[in-house]
This record gives structure tokens, C-alpha cells and sequence, in this order.
């Protein structure tokens, strides 16, 4: 994004289910024994019957949310509601540049992109299983830890239980496997993303169905995390062109990008760096008046 290759994070990490846990198929089902709702489904390449899976949009979506509530307290202008890309609805210098374009953008839509700008930040589908040589240990998993669970339909306009009618759905609570890529991230950006799974570890953010009622809850676990960059040292792409680093050794390996996983120790001294070291741009940031 933006000419340059300055660096690239991939994010790597599971999420365990803590609560019922429902991602919607939409889906009306044909057969009669199947519940109402059910979980979404995809059939792979590798497996003859379809797997869970949690599409990346689906948990984009409550983080976006929550972030845009995040930054808005800290200053109402920070982040652009009635959906993404209003903050550029006046904005139709279509020759501009996208460095221009991302200069009027509110901090949300330059970190999740909206109609008129690409999105800093890749959110892959979380899938039930690391590799595919696990993949046939999954369906085990599927019926060990999926139930079927009823509620009372609620009539939408009157607000009250609909004559009575119980809807069945199911909730599957087995480890999802996924990964969030930042291209060329801001350091305040990638800080930003680590200060937002500890939300979803308190609970502050929740994903799915039914989340008033107590659904959704996740514990996030970051299990690696790939660097990868240009240049000497470790710098994070910079709106001002400043492209700092951090207080902390970075050793990639390669000539032309540098390359290297962290892991266990290496990798949470690198997210607490992060966290501590992007505070004060975040808050910068937020307070900087856009043009
Ligand atoms: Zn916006």
C-alpha cells in the first residue's frame, strides 16, 4: 500500500469459544431434523463433509464496531459513522493519489478501508484446524462439542415472544485457527490490534449470534506472529514519512526482505513493545485534525 514495501505483520492465532457459540449460515434448512439456525458450513478440498468455519467479515465485523467506539471516545471526529466510508462522502478528487485519499480518511476506514479506500489490515476465514492433516480429527471435535439450544422467537415489531414459538439452533465451541495481515501498518495500527484482543479477552467484544444473551464470548491467543521488511531495521510505515522502529531487536534473516517468526517469549515481548511504544501515536492520531 502506498508505492513502498516498509513491512508486513501476519498475525497468527487461535480462538477458543468460552459461552454458546453460533456464526449463522442464513441458511433455511431443508431437513426437517436440522435446527433453524445452524452454524455456517463449507465443504473443502480435503474433507467429504462440510466443516464450521468463521468467515473473516464475520469476525472483522464486531472489531471494526468496537474500534470505531474506542476511537470516538477519545475524540468524536476519530472515526465516521452510518457506515463505512462517510467520512469521504464529500471526497471525489478521484486523481488524487491514494496517500491523499488515506489523508482525509477517518481512523477507522484507514485501518479497515471502506468503498472509496483498500483496508491496511486482511482478515482471513478462521477454520477448525491448524493444517489439513488434522482436518479428520475435526469432525470428532464437531460432535463432541456442538448442541442444539432453543429460544422463543421474539416478534420484531412488537417486541414481545412471537405466540409462543420456539426456534432450535446450534452452537459448536471447538478452537478456530486464523490470521490478520497488516501491510505497511502505522505503529499505532498494529498497537491498536493487540489492545483490541485484550478486549475480546475481557469479554468487551463479543461475535455471533445471540450475544445479548450471553453468546459469543472469545479467548484469543496469538501463537506467532511473521515479520516481514525491508531496510536494515525493523520501521513501520509512517503517514509523516518518519518510518520509526521500536526500542526492541528485530533479527530477520534474507537479503533483499528480511523475514522472521517470533514465537512464545520473543513474540510477547514484542506485543507489549508494540502496546507500550504506539500510546503516544495513537493518541497523536486521534487528536490530529484530518484535512
Ligand atoms: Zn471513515
Amino acid at each position: 500500500m502506498f508505492d513502498k514495501f516498509i513491512s508486513s505483520f501476519v498475525i497468527n492465532f487461535k480462538v477458543e469459544p468460552q459461552t454458546g457459540f453460533l456464526i449463522a449460515s442464513g441458511k433455511i434448512p431443508i431437513d426437517p431434523i436440522e435446527p433453524d439456525t445452524s452454524f455456517v458450513k463449507a465443504r473443502t478440498t480435503y474433507s467429504d463433509y462440510p466443516l464450521p468455519y468463521i468467515p473473516g467479515s464475520s469476525f472483522k465485523g464486531p472489531i471494526r464496531a468496537f474500534t470505531e467506539s474506542l476511537l470516538r471516545s477519545k475524540n468524536q471526529n476519530a472515526a465516521c459513522d452510518l457506515g463505512e466510508g462517510n467520512c469521504m462522502k464529500n471526497y471525489n478528487n478521484k486523481k488524487d493519489s491514494g496517500i491523499e485519499r488515506y489523508k482525509h480518511a477517518c481512523l477507522a476506514c484507514r485501518m479497515f478501508g471502506s468503498t472509496k479506500m483498500a483496508s491496511k489490515l486482511r482478515f482471513d476465514d478462521l477454520l477448525p484446524y491448524k493444517s489439513i492433516d488434522e482436518i479428520e480429527g475435526v469432525l470428532n471435535r464437531v460432535r463432541e462439542k456442538s448442541t442444539i439450544r432453543n429460544g422463543i422467537k421474539i416478534d420484531r415489531a412488537k417486541g414481545t415472544a412471537a405466540g409462543g414459538a420456539l426456534f432450535f439452533y446450534e452452537s459448536i465451541t471447538i478452537p478456530f485457527y486464523g490470521s490478520i495481515t497488516a501491510k505497511n501498518p502505522e505503529k499505532w495500527q498494529l498497537g491498536l490490534i493487540f489492545q483490541i484482543f485484550d478486549h475480546i479477552n475481557s469479554g468487551y467484544i463479543k461475535f455471533g449470534h445471540s450475544k445479548s444473551r450471553g453468546m459469543g464470548r472469545l479467548k484469543i491467543e496469538v501463537e506467532s506472529i511473521d515479520i516481514a521488511y525491508t531496510g536494515e531495521k525493523l520501521t513501520f510505515w509512517d503517514l509523516n514519512g518518519e518510518n520509526k522502529g521500536l526500542n526492541i531487536e528485530i533479527n530477520g534473516s534474507g537479503d533483499f526482505v528480511k523475514t522472521v517468526r517470533l514465537e512464545k517469549d520473543d513474540m510477547l515481548k514484542f506485543i507489549d513493545a508494540i502496546k507500550d511504544e504506539s500510546k503516544e501515536e495513537l493518541e497523536r492520531a486521534v487528536n490530529t485534525k484530518r484535512e
